[in-house]
């Protein structure tokens, strides 16, 4: 399914914070949007996902104008900073709640994230990574159309970051689900994106192929940074 975002504008009373935002990502792809903290993008990321609503523009999925859709008939998923799992359930039950399809899957997703066995662990047994791990075979058992990662690697440390990037990449590639990360982390989005934009102060700035886009953007470059942290 692809997404296209239309002419998109947000203002929080009279200030506005983003605007014309015209983004596409084909059927299958992985989109980085890239910016300082404060250019828009976390505000961008709920806009797709419905959970704010747009001043103006519209957004489709496929052939479907969600502008106006609530969040829960999107067919979106998170996956969010912090793994967001149920203290109270198995690792197997937190996976299984979003699940369409048979539980049996529920082991089959854990092999997949490199959890074997791990269905009747509680929450609290698991490492910070595991259990972005597992949050991410929960998020990928409810076989979502279109995948929406929020910094998703942000708690963990770089070994992990790195083994949880290339999982997240064949795992969404295999099913051929559309991705748009939001990431501060400039290599993040070389690993992982077909396709980058460059938010600042509200507006698309920049974009092309992360490659292309490194050699030649003062902003994606090389060893310059819009602020401290990319
Ligand atoms: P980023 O994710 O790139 O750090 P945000 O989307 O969080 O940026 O924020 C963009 C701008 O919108 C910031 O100036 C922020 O203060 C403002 N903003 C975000 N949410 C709200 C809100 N609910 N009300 C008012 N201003 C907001």
């Amino acid at each position: 399914m692809d997404v296209k975002i239309n002419k998109v504008m947000k203002r929080f009373g009279k200030t506005t914070v983003l605007q014309d935002i015209n983004l596409t990502i084909a059927s299958g792809q992985c989109v980085a949007l890239v910016g300082p903290s404060g250019s828009g993008k976390t505000t961008l990321l709920r806009l797709i996902a419905g959970l704010e609503k747009v001043s103006g523009g519209t957004i489709h999925f496929g052939e479907r104008d969600v502008t106006k859709t609530v969040p829960s008939k999107r067919g979106v998923t998170m996956l969010f900073q912090r793994p967001l799992l149920f203290p109270h359930l198995t690792i197997g039950q937190n996976i299984r709640l979003g699940m369409r399809g048979d539980a049996r899957q529920v082991s089959e997703w854990l092999d997949r994230v490199g959890l074997p066995g791990r269905e009747a662990d509680f929450v609290h047994q698991l490492s910070g990574g595991e259990q972005q791990r597992a949050s991410l075979a929960r998020a990928l058992a409810s076989q979502p159309n279109f995948l929406l990662l929020d910094e998703p690697f942000s708690s963990l440390d770089l070994p992990r970051r790195r083994e949880l990037r290339t999982l997240i990449r064949r795992l969404t590639e295999q099913q051929g689900v559309t991705t748009l990360l939001v990431t501060h982390d400039r290599e993040e989005a070389m690993a992982m994106a077909d396709y980058v934009y460059v938010m600042q102060a509200g507006r698309i700035i920049e974009q092309g192929r992360p490659v292309a886009l490194s050699e030649t953007s003062p902003f994606f470059g090389d060893g310059l940074a819009l602020d401290g942290t990319w």
